[in-house]
């Protein structure tokens, strides 16, 4: 394990909140609460909700500086920006324990909005990868046509892809470019 578990979901989490921008096709993929009930529901956010526009909104607001932050390859700006997250959000770390999840980190009570409480645990978890200097691990995919970002939990730092189908996918279009390359004659 590279960070704590808590860690390792609040990452995967704020990297699956970032690409419902949908930057590589322009298509996103959080424009309802229909949309946020499906995400929390996935990632498992407890906490109180308040279903409506203002919830929405303030979710897809978060996203645009969670990529600002996980693209900048900057550690200071990392720093910064986790910083201000918490500070905002006059976050107060303490230990819970809940829902069958032993004692982890919150950072928030459960009544503060939902925007809050992803943006805390987010920042969070940024705290953890600056602190363990491993910003490296926080990527965008390398597939041509892809823009995702992900979290390279690997042992050997080693994930290059958001995923099975871009890597797959990459790895045919590579292996098409040495065959075709192979047939020209020289
Ligand atoms: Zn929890
Ligand atoms: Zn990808």
């Amino acid at each position: 394990m590279v960070f704590a578990h808590d860690t390792e979901v609040a990452l995967a989490s704020a990297a699956a909140l970032v690409n419902t921008l949908g930057v590589h096709d322009s298509t996103d993929r959080l424009t309802s609460v229909d949309d946020v009930d499906d995400f929390v529901r996935t990632w498992d956010f407890t906490g109180s909700r308040t279903h409506d526009e203002a919830e929405l909104q303030a979710v897809r607001e978060l996203r645009h500086e969670l990529l600002r932050l996980w693209t900048c390859a900057d550690v200071d700006v990392v720093a910064e920006g986790a910083n201000h997250l918490l500070a905002s959000a006059a976050a107060l770390p303490q230990l819970v324990r809940h829902d069958g999840w032993g004692w982890h980190l919150h950072a928030t009570t459960p009544d503060r909005p939902l925007a809050t409480r992803m943006a805390v645990e987010a920042a969070m978890a940024l705290v953890d990868v600056v602190r363990s200097d491993e910003l490296g691990r926080l990527r965008v995919c390398a597939a041509d046509d892809c823009e995702d970002v992900h979290v390279d939990l690997s042992r050997n730092r080693s994930r290059r892809f958001c995923g099975p189908t871009c890597g797959n996918r990459t790895n045919v279009a590579a292996y098409r470019a040495r065959r075709s390359g192979a047939a020209r004659p020289a």
